[in-house]
């Protein structure tokens, strides 16, 4: 069994954290030397498993170019259909094996407590595990789904101009997750603005304690905008390859942030970083790394970075304090 607490603590309460801070990418940390290191991670960590999950869907799903050039029902079901299905088994599978069957228990688990041991009433039929994956089946998924074959099939039909030449489509596919990750920051610090917030983003954050379920439960109005960056490959001179790229990244890639777990354990001795805690104290601090930990540190010039460590709390705190403080200056309240 791997030992946890070779990596981290436990407190009172069974909360996990690591021991190690967070890394950023070595833009940030001006390391030349790192650079290797990361690009392999680049193409080699989640990425890896995002392109054959999309190499999957253009070989084997997808149907010819020239159908994609006239809007049918016939296959643009056939591609809901298989999105749904597809974010089914694949969010499925790590719900099963951390969550149902607990494969790991409480090992490498950041929050002690798993969210069926809490049932609450702002979650559909009290359970957060049916609430966010209705949600992200039958609203996320379908709103992506809509989005891409809107934007494919403007591409297919010559509506708008694309490129075929390998070197700027190879560029678009290395370019997407900085594409994806840059673009998310901007829209999520949009909607952290308090009366879109209220309306929109507080259905994803019901889930504090995010499981993989939680990864797509959004308002549609999110959903809308969470794959905007596919619209915007219609002024690039792409290729539906790259939309479809977008569109994997976006979907099965917001599974990191969501898995609960630091580690995944393979087999008894092994276990391998997930990267999933950046995004899983957004969730529990709510104004920290509106970003992961990807390409381009974009929370430490903004000054919203979290690393997990408790001299990141303090400066946490003090932002609030400060936030507080000028919002009371400002409405002449006192500073709670
Ligand atoms: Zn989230
Ligand atoms: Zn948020």
């Amino acid at each position: 069994m791997v030992n946890d607490l070779a990596y981290g603590t436990r407190d009172k309460r069974g909360n996990w954290r690591p021991n190690a801070p967070i890394a950023l990418p070595p833009v940030s940390a001006g390391a030349l030397k790192k650079l290797p290191g990361f690009v392999l991670g680049y193409l080699f960590g989640w990425n890896t498993l995002y392109m054959a999950i999309a190499l999957a869907y253009w070989h084997w799903a997808l149907p010819e170019t020239q159908f994609v050039a006239s809007l049918e029902w016939g296959w643009t079901l056939r591609i809901l259909a298989l999105n749904i299905a597809g974010a089914a088994l694949f969010f499925g599978a790590f719900e099963l094996r951390l969550y149902m069957q607990r494969a790991q228990e409480r090992r490498f688990k950041y929050n002690g407590t798993f969210p069926a041991e809490k049932p609450s009433d702002v979650f559909w039929f009290r359970s957060q595990a049916w609430d966010n994956a209705l949600r992200s089946l039958f609203l996320t998924v379908p709103i992506g789904t809509a989005i891409m074959v809107v934007v494919m099939w403007l591409m297919a039909s010559g509506a708008v101009p694309t490129s075929d030449n390998p070197i700027w489509v190879i560029a678009l596919v290395l370019f997407a997750p900085i594409l994806h990750e840059g673009y998310f920051f901007f829209v999520h610090r949009a909607i952290h603005w308090e009366p879109i917030y209220k309306r929109v983003h507080s259905v994803h954050h019901n889930s504090i304690n995010p499981s993989p379920w939680s990864s797509l439960s959004m308002h549609p109005v999110e959903s809308t905008l969470y794959y905007g960056a596919l619209v915007l490959q219609l002024a690039l001179f792409s290729n539906p390859f790259v939309v479809l790229w977008l569109f994997v990244l976006a979907t099965f890639g917001a599974i990191v942030g969501h898995l609960g777990f630091d580690r995944l354990e393979l087999g008894q001795q092994r276990s391998v970083t997930s990267h999933a805690y950046a995004h899983y104290l957004h969730h529990k601090y709510f104004e920290v790394n509106y970003c992961d930990d990807g390409v381009l540190p974009w929370d430490q010039w903004f000054g919203t970075w979290h690393d997990g460590t408790k001299e990141a709390d303090e400066r946490m705190k003090a932002r609030f304090r400060a936030k507080r403080e000028a919002k009371a200056r400002r409405t002449g309240g006192s500073a709670k």
